[in-house]
């Protein structure tokens, strides 16, 4: 897409796994935001526990909180009660635990400060719209 010319390919993998809703990206995108958390790990010198893919589930849980937007399954998104009116559940901590693969505790007592930082290197969202913002449509 043209419109999409010149993005990073993160940015434009996480455009296209988010609006377009095309699956097909999402290994790559995986494969390329689980190397930016291994550099991370290195940078901050994380002590990943060897038999367990932490690092991996952390980059699951970021897709899947960024790209997928649980909707939320008591209205379908209609917005009610239940997901406060936005239409989406997002996952509470013991999900996030679950999904990065390790318990509550050591989620809480590690790693569940260390995962914004994950969120964070992970700036596409305003990279797209920085780009689309520039375009005459
Ligand atoms: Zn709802």
């Amino acid at each position: 897409m043209a419109v999409l010319a010149g993005l990073s390919r993160e940015a434009y993998l996480y455009a296209v796994a988010k609006w377009i809703q095309d699956k097909s990206v999402e290994p790559e995108l995986l494969y390329r935001i689980y190397l930016m958390v291994g550099e991370l790990a290195i940078k901050h010198k994380w002590r990943v526990p060897k038999d367990k893919e932490l690092l991996r589930g952390l980059t699951q849980l970021a897709i899947i909180e960024m790209v997928r937007e649980p909707r939320c399954p008591h209205c379908s998104g209609n917005k009610c009660k239940r997901c406060g009116f936005t239409g989406y559940l997002w996952l509470n901590e013991s999900e996030k635990a679950r999904v990065v693969g390790i318990d509550r505790a050591s989620w809480f007592r590690r790693w569940s400060k260390r995962y914004p930082i994950v969120r964070k290197i992970q700036s596409y969202e305003s990279e797209v719209f920085d780009k689309l913002r520039g375009e005459r449509i």
